[in-house]
């Protein structure tokens, strides 16, 4: 079975509200075995939403609508199923009740306005709204099942699980798709498609994709079962042969992030970490902490921004700021190792770099950074090139993204 998912509301076309519902929808369908092929995002206009609504009706097997249910005159989507289905609106007389119902029991008569949510097109049926006053309309048009639901997601949600899921799943019978995310760091998103190239071909189940943001590649696996068993085992074996391909560069699933597996690795190590941040700022010493049980590993953080305070607090020699720059190598490796000594920590991670927009030259270009890590084995740094074109906020995050993912690494050593 395939769904379309249609959003209503000129605020959604004109971006001043962000569309939820589908997604959300989208995601309710596929835990039913529905696969949504479509979204559709249309204004309060009544001859487009009709003409929408009858096109995705003869295409798809079921038609899934949020928004424009409401009492006012810019909400316009019963009118247009009315429309696509070529029937008129009548008044449904238990929804009426409970419209004027709702309003008394908060003391009020029900405004005129409201008479209209009652209204819906002959030969359709109304589902009822518990947490609101719209009711919902079910009806069948063209090959679909459809169903309209009011747009606010509290009370979309609610009628979506009352009533709307279990009328899906009774006809679906095409079982379970279930989804995982494996996410990477460290490899490019072209590399990692082509590692596993054969497992991202069109048509295979399970699904899999690649999706890229802000440098962490996750790799996106569907799985299409007839039973839950059966989705969970194609998961399972995807996932772990994904797992295999990747290796190193693969650090956790779905919202997991770097702190989170370098997390895991101190606290199964039970080692800990300082940090010595230059361009970063704070941020290596912020993500290390975002994590609840962070005190079992971090032990302390400073900002050495100035030449100043990177002699007065890490002892970096005059000599050495001066002759290699604050950006540098030397000067990288050096905050880690006495960053380390100082703190008495297992691990000591350290940043130093040119975040811009200012501050570049020939020699030492926005993008540079230069990161230490120092270990009870010894100290050693990298030097990254991330290119000009990036924002502050953008090299700041790139910085202190590397920084762990290098700890990371060190973690898990000869693993
Ligand atoms: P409506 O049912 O069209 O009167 O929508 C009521 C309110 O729900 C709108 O003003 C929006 O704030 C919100 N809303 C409607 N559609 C969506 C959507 N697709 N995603 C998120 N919020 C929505
Ligand atoms: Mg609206």
């Amino acid at each position: 079975m395939q769904a379309v998912v249609i959003s209503i509301g000129t605020e959604l076309t004109l971006g001043q509200t962000v569309d939820t519902n589908s997604a959300w929808l989208a995601q309710r369908l596929a835990e039913i075995g529905v696969e949504t092929a479509l979204h559709l995002t249309l204004a309060d206009e009544l001859r487009p939403v009709e003409a929408e609504i009858r096109r995705a009706a003869s295409s798809f097997d079921v038609v899934l609508i949020s928004g424009g249910l409401g009492p006012t005159d810019d909400d316009l989507t019963r009118q247009a199923l009315a429309g696509a289905m070529g029937v008129s609106l009548v008044v449904h007389e238990p929804s009426l009740i409970q419209i004027v119902e709702f309003f008394s029991k908060r003391g009020i008569a029900m405004p005129d306005a409201n008479r209209v949510q009652a209204m819906i097109p002959v030969g359709a049926s109304a589902i009822e709204n518990t947490t609101g006053t719209a009711p919902g309309i079910r009806a069948r048009l063209g090959r679909a099942d459809l169903f309209a639901m009011p747009g606010v997601p509290s009370e979309m949600k609610v009628m979506f699980e009352r009533d709307v899921r279990p009328a899906l799943a009774a006809r679906s019978g095409d079982g379970v798709i279930l989804q995982a995310v494996i996410r990477t760091y460290g490899a490019a998103e072209s590399e990692i498609g082509r590692q596993i190239a054969d497992l991202m071909k069109r048509g295979r189940n399970p699904n899999v994709g690649t999706t890229a943001q802000e440098a962490i590649i996750g790799v996106r696996i569907n799985a299409h079962g007839k039973s839950r068993d059966e989705a969970k085992r194609l998961l399972a074996a995807d996932a772990a042969e994904v797992r295999r391909r990747l290796g190193k560069v693969v650090f956790g699933e779905r919202e997991e992030t770097l702190q989170h597996a370098v997390a895991e690795l101190l606290w199964a190590a039970g080692k800990t970490v300082s940090t010595a941040e230059s361009c970063t700022g704070g941020m290596v010493a912020k993500r290390l902490t975002d994590i609840s049980g962070s005190s079992r590993y971090f032990l302390d953080g400073v900002v050495t921004y100035s030449n100043e305070a990177k002699h007065r607090l890490l002892a970096v020699p005059a000599e050495m700021l001066a002759r290699h720059g604050a950006v540098s190598m030397e000067v990288a490796e050096f905050m880690a190792a006495n960053c380390r000594t100082i703190s008495g920590s297992d691990y000591a991670i350290s940043t130093t770099g040119i975040a811009g927009p200012t501050g570049g030259s020939a020699e030492k270009p926005i993008g540079l950074v230069y990161l230490g890590l120092a270990t009870p084995h010894g100290v050693s740094g990298r030097e990254l090139r991330l290119g000009d074109h990036l924002s502050r906020d953008q090299v700041r995050d790139r910085a202190t993204k590397a920084a762990l993912n290098m700890l990371r690494l060190e973690l898990l050593g000869g693993r």
